[in-house]
């Protein structure tokens, strides 16, 4: 049985959620009616997100990409990357953020990933125009959607830290859960492995694989 791993962006491999501190800095009052209601699930991700990126004038990508850059990741990516090259299993990235935030902060690291899966801009026009292939009834990216592209003969491994992971992680036979994601599998009563950053998971995976 060949492996493959989804992980999840924001919160996950960045330290700090990101996108949202974006859309709230881009997009304030519409960030600020749209976001509670979204929270209060009034507001489906999909129509929320889409509306206050396409409020965003297309000139500003430059400055979300910098405030994006300072963002810092959790440690032992680069080091679970290697190990995973040696192993030849892929690591997808799948974000329901913005693709250049995504490879902005991986930087480097992006050619040692198999993927990535995330919401692309068009900035052709006066303001964002959302692209986004993936997309599900609630979420831009239905990141269940997206392991489906997958032979169903893997073993699928998700690794996240929230809601936007839950059903990924209700799907994949190996996850890798922490803060809020961990409280969610709790509730339904998934197993899952517990991480802090990506040398946890580094050791898990040998140990996993070595028995
Ligand atoms: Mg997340």
């Amino acid at each position: 049985m060949k492996n493959i791993i989804f992980c999840d962006f924001d919160g996950t491999i960045t330290a700090q959620e990101t996108f949202v501190a974006v859309l709230k800095q881009f997009a304030p009052e519409l960030a600020g009616e749209l976001i509670p209601q979204m929270y209060a699930l009034k507001v489906t991700l999909r129509d929320g997100v889409r509306r206050i990126l396409e409020s965003i004038p297309s000139s500003r990508l430059p400055e979300i990409i910098e405030f994006t850059r300072r963002q810092p990741m959790r440690a032992g990516l680069p080091e679970l990357l290697d190990f995973l090259q040696d192993s030849s299993v892929p690591f997808v990235v799948v974000s329901g953020g913005l693709r250049s935030m995504v490879e902005v902060v991986l930087d480097s690291l992006v050619k040692h990933t198999h993927a990535i899966y995330a919401i692309d801009i068009d900035t052709s026009g006066s303001h964002f125009r959302v692209v986004s292939p993936y997309e599900g009834e609630t979420e831009l990216v239905d990141k269940v959607k997206v392991m489906d592209l997958y032979d169903a003969a893997n073993i699928k491994i998700a690794i996240g830290d929230s809601v936007t992971d839950l059903n990924m992680a209700l799907t994949a036979p190996v996850v890798f859960a922490r803060d809020r994601l961990a409280k969610y599998l709790d509730e339904r009563n998934k197993p899952y492995i517990a991480w802090n950053d990506f040398f946890d998971i580094r050791t898990a995976l040998i140990q996993l694989w070595n028995t």
